[in-house]
């Protein structure tokens, strides 16, 4: 893992920068953070001004500076890159952020609530986005939580050795201090309840709800079999102690080959497992997860069994899993190597002995995730319908966006959402009121 940079690591970052005057990584920055405008500020040592950069474009950005996978974004169109090395914008971002917070400078002026009431649901980066925004133009902003603490993935996901819960609370301050409110353990549940928000007093609806519900192996669920969702959040539903009684000096497999897969086997890694293995049917390149994450989880002495298909469990006698049918894959020829289809080798099934496995195949939508927003259209994997360019949904008056309408995404995606939908919010608002 990256170490932070101290004041001075970072001056010396940002005097690399060429100061180009088309600025190239800005255009990279899917959220409009524009690095080539603070990275110019700080080089310059105006530190503030280079604060307020980041943070009036994106109330997210240490969270970005921490998470974004930058080599695809930001730092692949910074010029440095085919000279020598991009400068490091993420790091940058954490360490202007964070250096904020310790000279204790406050960007936003608290905004008078002048204007209409609205309503927010869940609050992951594109709920907490839309909500700074609205507010800082003068809306009452409500968010309607599920869970008991705010965030979504960047509490009840990411693991913490990756992305501290203290930079989270001290990011959330920022959002707190505009005026949004967020209701905790408030889940919009009920049949037609979104709509119902409308009726009570709300002028518009943002749905950022994300994506919860874990896509699953097998019918079958043995005991000591946990899909990602339940066994990242368990350090935050009362469940760690649990599930670290079941893993220490245990045999763990995680079965899947993206980000959360990693997080998973880097998760079980800290709860002391003796052995971890990812169990992937492709290829080490085909995996989707970002090539540094593969790397550093391969740094933590997990086993990579890849090119194996799971095919089934092994169980004991009281129901818990004591091993994992597989079967060996081979890559069909294809022209396109990432497009390479995996074939199972005949006879050649064998099995893994293991403890406990995590199931870390991909999040989805819930089946009934339109019950709450009936009139507003879904796609086939029950993905809310609704332009990226404006946020709108099928129904007047309520928008959606995040992973609940991009599907699986990033924290950065998310945060643009919340700010096309604020501004889609207001000219809708504004509107109305003639
Ligand atoms: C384990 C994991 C690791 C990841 N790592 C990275 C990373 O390193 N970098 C990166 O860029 N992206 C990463 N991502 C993806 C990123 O976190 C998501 O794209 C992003 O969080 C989506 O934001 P969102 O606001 O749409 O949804 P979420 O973050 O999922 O937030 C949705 C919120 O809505 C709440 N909610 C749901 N239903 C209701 C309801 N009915 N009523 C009220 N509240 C409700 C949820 O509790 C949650 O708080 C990761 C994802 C996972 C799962
Ligand atoms: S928000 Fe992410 S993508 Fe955008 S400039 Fe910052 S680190 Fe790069």
């Amino acid at each position: 893992m990256n170490e932070r940079y101290d004041f001075s690591q970072a001056l010396a970052e940002a005097d690399r920068c060429l100061l180009c005057h088309d600025a190239p990584c800005s255009k990279g920055c899917p959220a409009n953070t524009d690095p080539g405008k603070f990275i110019k500020k700080f080089k310059m040592k105006n530190i503030k001004g280079a604060i307020r950069t980041i943070k009036e474009n994106n109330i997210l950005g240490g969270a970005c500076g921490i998470l974004c996978p930058t080599a695809r974004l930001c730092e692949k169109e910074c010029s440095c890159t085919h000279l020598d090395r991009p400068i490091q914008i993420g790091k940058l971002q954490e360490f202007l952020v964070g250096h904020g917070r310790k000279i204790g400078f406050q960007v936003f002026e608290k905004p008078e609530a002048v204007h209409e009431k609205v309503a927010i649901i869940g609050s992951g980066p594109a709920g907490l986005s839309c909500g700074a925004e609205l507010a800082k133009k003068g809306y009452q902003v409500t968010i309607f939580e599920k869970m008991g603490e705010p965030g979504g993935v960047l509490r009840y996901g990411v693991p913490s050795y990756r992305f501290s819960k203290d930079y989270l609370k001290e990011e959330l301050e920022d959002i707190f201090h505009l005026g949004v409110e967020v209701e905790c353990n408030h889940p919009i549940t009920r049949e037609g309840e979104a709509q119902e928000l409308l009726n009570k007093g709300f002028n518009a609806v943002f749905i950022a709800t994300g994506l919860w519900d874990a896509a699953r192996l097998f019918d079958e669920k043995p005991k000591g079999v946990y899909n990602s969702v339940a066994f990242l959040s368990s350090p935050h539903t009362g469940q760690q102690d649990i599930v670290k009684e079941q893993i220490k000096d245990k045999k763990v497999a995680v079965i899947g080959g993206g980000s959360v897969a990693m997080d998973c086997a880097g998760y079980a890694v800290t709860l002391g497992a003796s052995d971890v293995y990812l169990i992937y049917r492709r290829s080490f390149d085909q995996m989707p997860a970002e090539k540094d994450e593969r790397i550093e989880t391969l740094e933590k002495n997990i086993h990579f069994l890849i090119l194996n298909q799971p095919k089934g469990y092994v169980t004991n006698s009281n129901g818990a899993v004591t091993g994992i049918k597989l079967v060996r894959t081979q890559l069909e020829p294809a022209k396109d190597a990432q497009r390479r289809m995996p074939v199972e080798i005949k006879d050649s099934d064998w099995t893994l002995d293991i403890d406990f496995v995590v199931e870390a195949i991909g999040n989805k939508a819930f089946d009934d995730s339109n019950r709450v927003y009936p009139e507003v259209d879904v796609d086939g994997k029950k993905l809310i319908k609704a332009s990226l360019n404006t946020c709108q949904t099928s129904k007047p008056g309520i928008f959606a966006g995040g992973d609940i309408v991009r599907g699986p995404s990033l924290v950065v995606h998310a945060v643009q959402d919340g700010k096309t939908a604020a501004q889609t919010i207001d000219s809708y608002l504004t509107h109305r009121r003639g």
